[in-house]
């Protein structure tokens, strides 16, 4: 067994406080990885507060993790001791079903059971093991599910990657996002800032679309043409039937109808975020213009891996606070204020 140590949640209601645990022992395909930083995102919140009702405990979470290889499976060929590696959102799924063999691992056929998508943590595993995350000083998996990261790029600001950067990386890839197109992102937190930078990287006209005028410089210096207050009725009218896409980054209830009308014929709406309320939507917004409404969930592993090497080829990283590990409870109280520029990470290695 590889001895570990994280900061868990024994229950909904408590802080995140020192826990230790065992991971297995490296099978044929792991690789042993030591976390030198790991990022906080919300759903990090969501799962150990148990808001999305499946919480298994204790919980370590953390899933956007930068780490090094210490040591591999007799099968490894992917990765060597010493190499600087991610892990993200999913550390398993079925191989065998067709969203697997498309290297769409996000979509496993089976689900989130034991056999089809595991969770980097919270989950069981193919091992009948509770899965652990992040916040820890080492994790096991599978070779198929860790990412080559560059060292080129300060490797804090990769972290955020593993699940803020290929949540929206995926969908501006998958409605083809270029040039002489015009892009609307609703939200500027952990997500909206990560999809800013890339549909400016990508060369479309992008438009952040936020409440707070308090954001509109930020907004342009992360890479927006315009900026639109979307409680402005008139600023909103003017943008009527001219997207080209629009990915809505909001986890909050908001409204989406004014939104939607802003897209062309025949143009794109993708939900990244979760509401937990379902959004109300006149149908008649889609049927009139032939507009479509999607969504959408981190990427494929393949996808995680193009996502990593170009941003290692443009320079492109996440906005973040750094932290350490003692400072994870007050870190959890700002990212429900939204009050973080863009995403806290951890560094594992500096204690408290
Ligand atoms: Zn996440
Ligand atoms: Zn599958």
């Amino acid at each position: 067994m590889t001895q570990s140590q994280g900061w868990a949640a024994q229950n909904a209601t408590t802080p995140l406080a020192p826990y230790s645990f065992t991971r297995r022992d490296p099978q044929a395909h792991d690789v042993v990885v030591d976390i030198d930083y790991c990022g906080v995102c919300h759903s990090d919140i969501h799962s150990t507060r148990n808001e999305w009702k499946n919480a298994i405990y204790p919980m370590v979470p953390g899933h956007e993790i930068i780490g090094h290889v210490t040591a591999i499976g007799s099968a490894v060929t992917k990765f060597k001791v010493g190499d600087l590696v991610g892990v993200g959102v999913i550390v398993d799924s079925c191989r065998t079903c067709s969203s697997c063999k498309a290297g769409e691992e996000q979509y496993c056929e089976v689900g989130m059971t034991t056999g089809g998508i595991t969770l980097t943590y919270g989950a069981y595993d193919k091992y009948g093991e509770l899965t652990q995350g992040g916040y820890s000083t080492n994790i096991v998996a599978d070779e198929h599910f860790v990412h080559r990261v560059s060292p080129k790029l300060n490797p804090a600001g990769v972290a955020p990657l593993l699940c803020a950067g290929i949540t929206t990386y995926s969908p501006l890839r998958h409605w083809n996002v270029g040039p002489n197109m015009k892009v609307g992102v609703v939200g500027l937190g952990g997500l909206g800032h990560m999809a800013l930078k890339f549909a400016h990287s990508f060369g479309a006209h992008v438009v952040q679309f936020t409440t707070s005028e308090s954001k509109i410089a930020d907004a342009k210096r992360l890479g927006a043409d315009e900026v639109v207050i979307s409680k402005d009725t008139d600023a909103m009218k003017k943008q009527e039937n001219t997207f080209d896409f629009i990915l809505d980054t909001v986890s909050a209830p908001h409204p989406i109808d004014p939104l939607i009308t802003a897209l062309k014929r025949d143009a794109t709406y993708t939900q990244v975020g979760l509401p937990d309320t379902p959004p109300v939507i006149f149908t008649g917004n889609l049927l009139f213009k032939r507009r479509n409404m999607s969504g959408s969930i981190i990427g494929g592993m393949a996808e995680t891996q193009e996502m990593l090497d170009y941003c290692a080829e443009k320079g492109i990283t996440s906005d973040i606070e750094m932290i350490g590990i003692g400072q994870i409870n007050e870190a959890f109280e700002r990212v429900v204020k939204a009050d973080v520029k863009y995403r806290f990470v951890i560094d594992m290695k500096a204690g408290k």
